[in-house]
């Protein structure tokens, strides 16, 4: 039978109206309309106000206390406090990056905690929210705008959710963060300097400030899985730069923390740039926050060891032909004599840890000479590291 023109235009309608309800479907709309909505605002009222009214001393320092406060509730609060419980933090301290947590608009503690700990159980695999195997884009804002399938449950935090002002956060969690993310600080700007200053302060330190920590907390799921080294792992994608830890707080170092993410540190190194370490180490000076884990540092060497062994291994495998029986064996005996110091340095540690904490009798002589010796140890064990290394790094000249 055939079908009327009428009709025909009619069908044609109705599959472009299914087709764009199918895509709209699939659009987070409120989070699309908030994303959108602050980065224009960003991108137009912001400059217009600083070419009207210009940039001064307490716009500018607002805007840095905004950025920092909100930019390490996420860092500090949300992801090492409540998703990873590195440590324990007074209520103050809680409440502080709850507080201006929920002024990052990045969800509560507790729908972003579920979503991170998946994000580490599932990372690079279908069920990881920010999955990066399927792009940049997605890992970084795409999986915000678009929706997947359902959202992560709350069962991911049943523990979170027994906390008292971590479920109170997320009760209120709209009026929070609107309320400090954006009325606070124009309140601020009002007492200071009336109406101009009011505007300056809600465009500056509310919707630049939620746009600058976005990008910068988005990038720990984006690029912090596409640039820099994997000394710990390359079972995932995560990686350790320098470039990204400087501006995501000290998240940079995400090749760490994947491998070890009940550590309170993620540029582990005394001399990474970690102010989000930094942080919670001096608050711990002052009391107000405890029990800091670390993962012992053997742990973390061996982790390296492995890894390093891992790439020689496919190093050796590319370059068979060129690398000779003798070849080989030199790299077995540095290999050999490195795991005989780190043996030697470990048994040492055990018995100084022992003698740390009072398990057997020790005099203070005793002490300091167990002290010297486990340093000496730990100085051979680096010293045949290196000699390891290097024997690999000069195959197959050295032989
Ligand atoms: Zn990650
Ligand atoms: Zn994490």
């Amino acid at each position: 039978m055939l079908s009327s023109p009428a009709s025909g235009g009619f069908d044609q309608a109705r599959r472009i109206h299914q087709m764009i309800k199918k895509i709209f479907a699939k659009v987070r709309v409120t989070n699309s309309i908030f994303l959108i909505g602050t980065f224009a605002v960003t991108c137009t009222a912001v400059p217009f106000y600083i070419w009207q009214h210009g940039l001064d001393v307490f716009q500018v320092s607002l805007f840095l206390f905004f950025f920092v406060s909100t930019g390490m509730s996420i860092t500090l609060g949300y992801h090492r406090l409540f998703s990873h419980l590195t440590f324990q933090a007074s209520p103050l301290v809680k409440l502080y990056t709850l507080l201006f947590g929920a002024a990052a608009f990045e969800g509560s503690a507790l729908a972003w905690s579920a979503d991170h700990r998946r994000h580490h159980k599932f990372v690079d695999h279908d069920d990881d929210p920010y999955d990066i195997s399927r792009g940049l884009f997605h890992a970084h804002i795409g999986w915000l705008l678009f929706r997947r399938g359902p959202d992560t449950p709350l069962t991911w935090v049943r523990d979170l959710q027994k906390d008292r002002l971590a479920w109170w956060q997320h009760r209120f969690y709209v009026p929070l963060a609107i309320g400090m993310g954006f009325v606070l600080p124009t309140l601020v700007g009002w007492l200071y300097g009336g109406a101009v200053a009011a505007l300056g302060a809600l465009l500056i330190s509310g919707f630049a400030r939620t746009v600058a920590v976005h990008h910068v907390t988005f990038c720990i799921n984006s690029l912090c899985h596409w640039i820099g080294d994997r000394p710990y792992s390359s079972k995932c994608s995560a990686r350790d730069s320098f470039l990204m830890a400087v501006f995501t707080f000290g998240e940079g170092y995400h090749n760490f923390h994947h491998e070890f993410q009940h550590d309170y540190r993620n540029g582990v190194k005394p001399w990474q740039f970690d102010p989000t370490k930094w942080t919670i180490w001096l608050l711990e000076k002052v009391g107000m926050v405890r029990n800091l884990r670390t993962v012992p540092e053997e742990k973390i060497l061996k982790a390296q060891i492995a890894e390093q062994e891992l790439q020689m291994d496919a190093h050796m495998k590319a370059h068979a032909a060129s690398i000779t029986e003798s070849c080989q064996q030199l790299l077995a005996t540095a290999r050999q004599r490195m795991d005989e110091a780190l043996l030697r340095w470990e048994e040492l540690l055990v018995e100084y840890r022992a003698a740390a904490a009072g398990q057997q009798e020790i005099s203070r002589r005793e002490m300091a000479e167990l002290r010297e010796r486990l340093q000496e140890a730990y100085e051979q064990f680096r010293e045949s590291l290196q000699t390891w290394k290097s024997t690999w790094r000069s195959l197959p000249v050295a032989c």
